[in-house]
Protein backbone atom coordinates (compact mmCIF):
# COMPACT_ATOMS: atom_id res chain seq x y z
CA UNK A 1 0.00 0.00 0.00
CA UNK A 2 1.86 3.18 -1.19
CA UNK A 3 1.01 6.61 1.03
CA UNK A 4 -1.71 8.89 0.24
CA UNK A 5 -0.81 11.64 -2.08
CA UNK A 6 -1.03 15.46 -0.53
CA UNK A 7 -2.89 15.95 -3.94
CA UNK A 8 -5.46 13.03 -2.57
CA UNK A 9 -5.82 14.90 0.61
CA UNK A 10 -2.78 13.08 2.39
CA UNK A 11 -0.43 14.74 4.38
CA UNK A 12 2.20 16.44 2.35
CA UNK A 13 6.24 15.77 2.83
CA UNK A 14 6.47 19.65 3.56
CA UNK A 15 4.20 22.16 5.13
CA UNK A 16 6.29 24.94 3.39
CA UNK A 17 7.01 24.57 -0.38
CA UNK A 18 10.53 24.39 -0.98
CA UNK A 19 11.43 25.93 -4.34
CA UNK A 20 13.53 25.04 -7.73
CA UNK A 21 16.37 27.51 -6.93
CA UNK A 22 16.89 30.73 -4.45
CA UNK A 23 19.98 32.48 -4.18
CA UNK A 24 22.28 32.48 -0.77
CA UNK A 25 22.94 35.89 0.96
CA UNK A 26 25.30 36.34 3.69
CA UNK A 27 26.18 39.24 6.10
CA UNK A 28 29.71 39.34 3.36
CA UNK A 29 27.04 40.25 0.42
CA UNK A 30 25.27 42.97 2.65
CA UNK A 31 28.49 44.57 3.93
CA UNK A 32 29.76 45.09 0.12
CA UNK A 33 26.56 46.53 -1.01
CA UNK A 34 26.25 49.11 2.03
CA UNK A 35 29.67 50.09 1.49
CA UNK A 36 29.16 50.64 -2.33
CA UNK A 37 25.86 52.71 -1.35
CA UNK A 38 28.19 54.85 1.13
CA UNK A 39 30.66 55.40 -1.84
CA UNK A 40 30.54 57.63 -4.48
CA UNK A 41 29.62 55.67 -7.90
CA UNK A 42 26.51 53.86 -7.79
CA UNK A 43 27.09 52.67 -11.33
CA UNK A 44 29.75 52.59 -13.98
CA UNK A 45 32.52 52.77 -11.22
CA UNK A 46 35.30 50.72 -9.01
CA UNK A 47 32.99 48.01 -8.01
CA UNK A 48 32.50 47.30 -11.79
CA UNK A 49 35.67 47.00 -13.03
CA UNK A 50 36.77 44.67 -9.89
CA UNK A 51 33.89 42.03 -10.25
CA UNK A 52 34.74 41.70 -14.00
CA UNK A 53 38.31 41.26 -12.91
CA UNK A 54 37.52 38.96 -10.61
CA UNK A 55 35.15 37.14 -13.11
CA UNK A 56 37.84 36.50 -15.87
CA UNK A 57 39.89 35.15 -12.93
CA UNK A 58 37.61 32.81 -11.78
CA UNK A 59 36.79 31.75 -15.22
CA UNK A 60 40.61 31.52 -16.56
CA UNK A 61 39.45 33.84 -19.52
CA UNK A 62 41.14 37.24 -20.86
CA UNK A 63 38.08 40.01 -20.73
CA UNK A 64 35.13 39.55 -19.01
CA UNK A 65 32.30 42.48 -19.85
CA UNK A 66 29.61 43.13 -17.27
CA UNK A 67 25.96 44.31 -18.27
CA UNK A 68 22.35 44.69 -16.83
CA UNK A 69 21.30 41.08 -17.29
CA UNK A 70 21.62 37.20 -19.25
CA UNK A 71 19.39 38.49 -22.20
CA UNK A 72 21.68 41.51 -22.41
CA UNK A 73 24.56 39.23 -22.36
CA UNK A 74 23.54 37.26 -25.11
CA UNK A 75 22.35 40.61 -27.30
CA UNK A 76 26.08 41.92 -26.71
CA UNK A 77 27.60 38.59 -28.10
CA UNK A 78 25.38 38.14 -30.86
CA UNK A 79 26.10 42.13 -31.31
CA UNK A 80 29.93 41.31 -31.23
CA UNK A 81 29.74 38.28 -33.93
CA UNK A 82 28.39 40.91 -36.06
CA UNK A 83 25.11 39.20 -36.70
CA UNK A 84 22.13 41.20 -38.96
CA UNK A 85 19.21 41.06 -41.23
CA UNK A 86 20.05 38.19 -43.69
CA UNK A 87 22.39 36.23 -41.10
CA UNK A 88 21.39 32.96 -39.24
CA UNK A 89 22.12 31.67 -36.09
CA UNK A 90 22.56 28.26 -34.85
CA UNK A 91 19.55 28.04 -31.87
CA UNK A 92 18.72 24.79 -29.81
CA UNK A 93 14.78 25.13 -29.21
CA UNK A 94 15.94 22.85 -25.53
CA UNK A 95 16.24 26.91 -23.92
CA UNK A 96 14.88 30.06 -22.26
CA UNK A 97 13.01 32.18 -25.52
CA UNK A 98 16.46 34.52 -25.11
CA UNK A 99 18.69 32.64 -26.58
CA UNK A 100 16.63 32.78 -29.47
CA UNK A 101 15.06 36.31 -29.09
CA UNK A 102 18.35 37.78 -28.73
CA UNK A 103 18.89 36.91 -32.73
CA UNK A 104 16.05 38.54 -33.60
CA UNK A 105 17.04 42.13 -31.26
CA UNK A 106 20.24 42.06 -33.94
CA UNK A 107 17.63 41.22 -37.27
CA UNK A 108 19.08 37.70 -37.44
CA UNK A 109 17.13 34.46 -38.26
CA UNK A 110 17.41 31.93 -35.43
CA UNK A 111 17.54 28.76 -36.72
CA UNK A 112 17.06 25.64 -34.20
CA UNK A 113 18.95 22.60 -34.34
CA UNK A 114 17.40 19.52 -32.24
CA UNK A 115 18.94 18.11 -29.11
CA UNK A 116 20.94 14.99 -28.10
CA UNK A 117 18.53 12.64 -26.59
CA UNK A 118 20.43 11.87 -23.74
CA UNK A 119 21.99 15.34 -22.62
CA UNK A 120 19.33 17.49 -24.47
CA UNK A 121 22.87 19.79 -25.43
CA UNK A 122 22.94 20.96 -28.76
CA UNK A 123 23.48 18.36 -31.39
CA UNK A 124 26.71 18.65 -33.43
CA UNK A 125 25.31 16.40 -36.04
CA UNK A 126 22.06 17.74 -36.20
CA UNK A 127 24.07 21.69 -35.92
CA UNK A 128 26.11 20.28 -39.49
CA UNK A 129 23.19 19.66 -41.34
CA UNK A 130 21.11 23.54 -40.50
CA UNK A 131 24.55 24.99 -41.80
CA UNK A 132 23.91 27.25 -44.82
CA UNK A 133 25.88 30.33 -46.43
CA UNK A 134 24.16 32.51 -44.30
CA UNK A 135 25.05 30.98 -40.47
CA UNK A 136 27.27 33.55 -38.45
CA UNK A 137 26.89 32.35 -35.41
CA UNK A 138 26.00 29.33 -33.21
CA UNK A 139 24.74 29.62 -29.74
CA UNK A 140 25.07 26.66 -27.85
CA UNK A 141 23.09 26.11 -24.30
CA UNK A 142 25.17 24.36 -21.49
CA UNK A 143 21.65 23.08 -20.57
CA UNK A 144 21.52 22.44 -16.83
CA UNK A 145 24.74 22.71 -15.97
CA UNK A 146 26.54 20.59 -18.58
CA UNK A 147 28.84 22.15 -21.24
CA UNK A 148 28.15 21.31 -24.78
CA UNK A 149 30.43 19.51 -27.00
CA UNK A 150 32.66 22.42 -28.25
CA UNK A 151 35.16 20.91 -29.68
CA UNK A 152 32.82 18.93 -32.13
CA UNK A 153 30.84 22.26 -32.69
CA UNK A 154 34.02 23.83 -34.02
CA UNK A 155 34.55 20.53 -36.03
CA UNK A 156 31.18 21.14 -37.68
CA UNK A 157 31.39 24.81 -38.34
CA UNK A 158 35.17 24.83 -39.55
CA UNK A 159 36.59 27.39 -41.28
CA UNK A 160 34.10 29.40 -42.33
CA UNK A 161 33.62 32.30 -39.82
CA UNK A 162 31.04 31.02 -37.49
CA UNK A 163 31.02 32.70 -34.02
CA UNK A 164 30.80 30.12 -31.29
CA UNK A 165 28.47 31.60 -28.51
CA UNK A 166 27.91 29.48 -24.89
CA UNK A 167 24.88 30.39 -23.40
CA UNK A 168 26.58 29.54 -20.27
CA UNK A 169 23.92 30.78 -17.92
CA UNK A 170 23.80 27.47 -16.22
CA UNK A 171 27.19 26.43 -16.46
CA UNK A 172 29.34 28.80 -14.30
CA UNK A 173 31.43 26.82 -12.14
CA UNK A 174 31.52 24.18 -15.02
CA UNK A 175 34.51 23.02 -16.93
CA UNK A 176 35.24 20.41 -20.05
CA UNK A 177 38.68 18.65 -20.33
CA UNK A 178 40.05 20.50 -17.85
CA UNK A 179 38.86 23.84 -19.25
CA UNK A 180 36.67 26.15 -17.32
CA UNK A 181 33.65 27.46 -18.83
CA UNK A 182 34.08 30.98 -20.08
CA UNK A 183 36.94 29.59 -22.17
CA UNK A 184 35.18 27.35 -24.12
CA UNK A 185 33.28 29.05 -26.78
CA UNK A 186 34.21 32.31 -28.69
CA UNK A 187 32.24 34.51 -26.55
CA UNK A 188 30.20 32.67 -23.25
CA UNK A 189 27.32 34.74 -21.69
CA UNK A 190 26.30 34.39 -17.90
CA UNK A 191 23.40 35.42 -15.94
CA UNK A 192 23.26 36.65 -12.40
CA UNK A 193 19.26 36.38 -12.04
CA UNK A 194 19.01 35.10 -8.25
CA UNK A 195 17.94 31.39 -9.34
CA UNK A 196 21.54 31.11 -10.91
CA UNK A 197 24.87 30.31 -9.17
CA UNK A 198 25.68 33.92 -8.30
CA UNK A 199 23.74 37.17 -8.27
CA UNK A 200 23.40 40.47 -8.47
CA UNK A 201 19.96 40.74 -8.62
CA UNK A 202 19.67 41.37 -12.35
CA UNK A 203 23.02 40.84 -14.19
CA UNK A 204 25.16 39.29 -16.72
CA UNK A 205 28.60 38.58 -18.25
CA UNK A 206 29.95 37.88 -21.19
CA UNK A 207 33.90 36.60 -21.32
CA UNK A 208 35.80 36.16 -24.66
CA UNK A 209 39.86 35.83 -25.06
CA UNK A 210 39.07 38.68 -28.19
CA UNK A 211 40.21 42.38 -27.09
CA UNK A 212 38.43 43.40 -30.12
CA UNK A 213 35.41 41.80 -29.15
CA UNK A 214 35.44 42.96 -26.04
CA UNK A 215 35.95 46.33 -26.56
CA UNK A 216 32.86 46.50 -29.08
CA UNK A 217 30.66 44.73 -26.18
CA UNK A 218 32.04 47.62 -23.91
CA UNK A 219 30.44 50.36 -25.99
CA UNK A 220 27.85 48.45 -27.13
CA UNK A 221 26.22 48.23 -22.98
CA UNK A 222 26.62 52.16 -23.21
CA UNK A 223 24.89 53.26 -26.21
CA UNK A 224 27.83 52.47 -28.61
CA UNK A 225 29.90 55.47 -27.01
CA UNK A 226 33.39 54.50 -26.97
CA UNK A 227 34.37 56.15 -23.55
CA UNK A 228 32.36 56.09 -20.05
CA UNK A 229 32.05 58.72 -18.30
CA UNK A 230 34.35 58.26 -15.41
CA UNK A 231 37.65 57.92 -18.38
CA UNK A 232 36.06 61.42 -19.48
CA UNK A 233 36.01 62.90 -15.98
CA UNK A 234 39.79 61.57 -16.08
CA UNK A 235 40.74 63.45 -19.27
CA UNK A 236 39.12 66.62 -18.35
CA UNK A 237 36.91 66.37 -21.52
CA UNK A 238 33.31 66.49 -22.19
CA UNK A 239 33.71 64.97 -25.46
CA UNK A 240 32.58 61.40 -26.59
CA UNK A 241 32.17 59.47 -29.96
CA UNK A 242 28.96 57.29 -30.36
CA UNK A 243 30.41 55.05 -33.12
CA UNK A 244 27.14 52.14 -32.99
CA UNK A 245 23.52 51.73 -31.86
CA UNK A 246 24.15 50.75 -28.55
CA UNK A 247 21.68 50.31 -25.77
CA UNK A 248 21.90 50.98 -21.52
CA UNK A 249 23.15 47.61 -20.33
CA UNK A 250 24.99 48.46 -17.92
CA UNK A 251 25.38 46.78 -14.36
CA UNK A 252 25.61 48.79 -11.77
CA UNK A 253 28.43 49.09 -8.31
CA UNK A 254 25.45 47.53 -6.45
CA UNK A 255 25.07 44.40 -8.51
CA UNK A 256 28.79 44.47 -8.83
CA UNK A 257 29.97 44.36 -5.18
CA UNK A 258 27.04 41.88 -4.43
CA UNK A 259 28.20 39.79 -7.64
CA UNK A 260 32.01 40.24 -6.78
CA UNK A 261 31.00 39.10 -2.84
CA UNK A 262 29.05 35.97 -3.89
CA UNK A 263 32.22 34.74 -6.51
CA UNK A 264 34.15 34.17 -3.44
CA UNK A 265 32.08 31.42 -2.70
CA UNK A 266 31.36 29.84 -6.19
CA UNK A 267 33.64 27.10 -5.52
CA UNK A 268 31.70 25.68 -2.10
CA UNK A 269 28.75 26.01 -3.70
CA UNK A 270 29.18 23.98 -7.15
CA UNK A 271 30.70 21.45 -4.58
CA UNK A 272 27.07 21.36 -2.82
CA UNK A 273 25.41 21.33 -6.01
CA UNK A 274 27.48 18.29 -6.90
CA UNK A 275 27.02 16.55 -3.35
CA UNK A 276 23.32 17.05 -4.24
CA UNK A 277 23.62 15.89 -7.53
CA UNK A 278 25.18 12.77 -6.47
CA UNK A 279 22.22 11.83 -3.72
CA UNK A 280 19.86 12.09 -6.33
CA UNK A 281 21.59 9.71 -8.96
CA UNK A 282 22.13 7.41 -6.04
CA UNK A 283 18.46 7.86 -4.95
CA UNK A 284 16.96 7.60 -8.29
CA UNK A 285 18.73 4.83 -9.79
CA UNK A 286 16.89 2.30 -8.00
CA UNK A 287 13.40 4.53 -8.80
CA UNK A 288 12.50 2.98 -12.44
CA UNK A 289 9.94 5.48 -12.86
CA UNK A 290 12.68 8.73 -12.92
CA UNK A 291 15.86 8.91 -15.34
CA UNK A 292 18.75 11.33 -14.73
CA UNK A 293 19.70 13.02 -17.70
CA UNK A 294 23.06 11.68 -19.24
CA UNK A 295 26.47 13.01 -18.58
CA UNK A 296 29.42 13.92 -21.03
CA UNK A 297 32.31 11.74 -19.86
CA UNK A 298 34.70 15.05 -20.24
CA UNK A 299 32.24 17.16 -18.29
CA UNK A 300 32.69 18.83 -14.78
CA UNK A 301 28.88 19.41 -14.58
CA UNK A 302 27.77 22.64 -12.39
CA UNK A 303 24.24 21.64 -12.09
CA UNK A 304 21.70 24.65 -11.92
CA UNK A 305 19.19 22.68 -12.46
CA UNK A 306 18.96 18.79 -11.67
CA UNK A 307 16.12 17.38 -14.14
CA UNK A 308 14.69 14.21 -14.36
CA UNK A 309 12.98 12.13 -17.39
CA UNK A 310 9.78 10.45 -16.39
CA UNK A 311 9.50 7.21 -17.57
CA UNK A 312 5.98 6.94 -18.96
CA UNK A 313 5.94 3.04 -19.12
CA UNK A 314 5.82 3.30 -15.43
CA UNK A 315 3.76 5.69 -14.85
CA UNK A 316 -0.19 5.43 -14.71
CA UNK A 317 -0.34 9.39 -15.02
CA UNK A 318 1.59 12.00 -17.40
CA UNK A 319 3.93 14.75 -16.65
CA UNK A 320 1.50 17.32 -15.71
CA UNK A 321 0.15 14.70 -13.33
CA UNK A 322 3.41 14.16 -11.50
CA UNK A 323 4.13 17.71 -11.17
CA UNK A 324 0.69 18.06 -9.39
CA UNK A 325 1.44 15.77 -6.96
CA UNK A 326 5.54 16.71 -6.34
CA UNK A 327 3.92 20.48 -5.60
CA UNK A 328 0.84 19.05 -3.36
CA UNK A 329 4.14 17.53 -1.81
CA UNK A 330 5.69 21.23 -1.06
CA UNK A 331 8.48 20.40 -3.55
CA UNK A 332 8.73 23.39 -5.96
CA UNK A 333 9.38 21.46 -9.29
CA UNK A 334 9.75 23.45 -12.30
CA UNK A 335 9.41 22.84 -15.86
CA UNK A 336 13.04 23.72 -18.14
CA UNK A 337 11.98 24.59 -21.06
CA UNK A 338 8.81 24.75 -23.87
CA UNK A 339 11.03 24.44 -26.67
CA UNK A 340 11.41 27.81 -28.07
CA UNK A 341 9.65 27.20 -31.66
CA UNK A 342 6.51 26.14 -30.23
CA UNK A 343 5.95 29.40 -28.41
CA UNK A 344 3.22 31.19 -30.34
CA UNK A 345 5.26 34.10 -31.04
CA UNK A 346 7.58 32.31 -33.21
CA UNK A 347 5.00 30.71 -34.25
CA UNK A 348 3.21 33.22 -36.02
CA UNK A 349 6.14 34.77 -36.64
CA UNK A 350 8.35 32.13 -38.50
CA UNK A 351 5.74 29.16 -38.99
CA UNK A 352 7.88 26.75 -36.76
CA UNK A 353 5.50 24.08 -35.76
CA UNK A 354 5.92 20.43 -33.85
CA UNK A 355 8.01 18.01 -35.39
CA UNK A 356 10.50 20.92 -36.10
CA UNK A 357 12.64 19.60 -33.27
CA UNK A 358 11.54 16.14 -32.58
CA UNK A 359 13.64 15.10 -29.92
CA UNK A 360 13.43 18.30 -27.94
CA UNK A 361 9.28 18.09 -28.07
CA UNK A 362 9.28 14.33 -26.95
CA UNK A 363 11.85 15.00 -24.07
CA UNK A 364 9.13 18.13 -22.81
CA UNK A 365 6.85 15.67 -22.40
CA UNK A 366 8.98 13.76 -20.12
CA UNK A 367 11.10 16.64 -17.89
CA UNK A 368 10.76 17.63 -14.35
CA UNK A 369 13.25 20.33 -12.39
CA UNK A 370 13.44 18.95 -8.85
CA UNK A 371 14.81 21.77 -6.47
CA UNK A 372 18.69 22.83 -6.75
CA UNK A 373 20.86 25.30 -4.56
CA UNK A 374 23.70 25.82 -2.73
CA UNK A 375 21.84 26.61 0.89
CA UNK A 376 19.53 23.43 0.95
CA UNK A 377 19.71 21.32 3.55
CA UNK A 378 20.74 17.24 3.98
CA UNK A 379 16.83 17.41 5.09
CA UNK A 380 16.11 19.41 2.21
CA UNK A 381 17.31 16.81 -0.26
CA UNK A 382 15.97 13.85 1.51
CA UNK A 383 12.32 15.67 1.04
CA UNK A 384 12.89 15.43 -2.50
CA UNK A 385 13.94 12.08 -2.72
CA UNK A 386 11.12 11.52 -0.32
CA UNK A 387 8.73 13.25 -2.48
CA UNK A 388 9.58 11.78 -5.99
CA UNK A 389 9.62 8.31 -4.30
CA UNK A 390 5.85 8.50 -2.77
CA UNK A 391 4.40 10.07 -5.80
CA UNK A 392 6.16 7.42 -8.21
CA UNK A 393 4.86 4.70 -5.49
CA UNK A 394 1.64 5.95 -5.60
CA UNK A 395 1.15 6.21 -9.66
CA UNK A 396 3.08 3.05 -10.73
CA UNK A 397 2.28 1.41 -13.77
C1 LIG B 1 18.62 32.84 -17.11
C2 LIG B 1 18.88 32.55 -18.54
C3 LIG B 1 18.91 33.56 -19.52
C4 LIG B 1 18.52 34.98 -19.26
O1 LIG B 1 19.13 35.58 -18.21
P1 LIG B 1 18.48 36.88 -17.51
O2 LIG B 1 19.55 37.33 -16.58
O3 LIG B 1 17.24 36.42 -16.81
O4 LIG B 1 18.19 37.87 -18.58
C5 LIG B 1 19.27 33.19 -20.81
N1 LIG B 1 19.54 31.92 -21.14
C6 LIG B 1 19.47 30.92 -20.24
C7 LIG B 1 19.78 29.54 -20.67
C8 LIG B 1 19.12 31.21 -18.92
O5 LIG B 1 19.03 30.21 -18.03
Amino acid sequence: MSERLAVDGGRPIREKTLPYGRQTIEQEDIDAVVDVLRSDWLTTGPAVDRFEQAFAAATHSRHAVAVSSGTAALHAAVFAAGVGPGDEVIVPPMTFAATANAVLFQGGTPVFADVDPDTLLLDPARVAARISKRTRAIIAVDYAGQPCAYDELRQVSGNRGIVLIADACHSLGGADSGRPVGTLADLSTFSFHPVKHVTTGEGGMVTTADPELAAKMRAFRNHGITSDHRQREARGSWYYEMVALGYNYRLTDIGSALGAAQLRRLPKWVERRRSIAAAFDRAFSSMPAVDALARRASAAHAYHLYVVRLNHTRLKVDRAGVFAALRAEGIGVNVHYIPVHLHPYYRSTFGTAPGLCPVAEAAYEEIVSLPMFAAMTDRDVQDVIDAVAKVTAAYAA
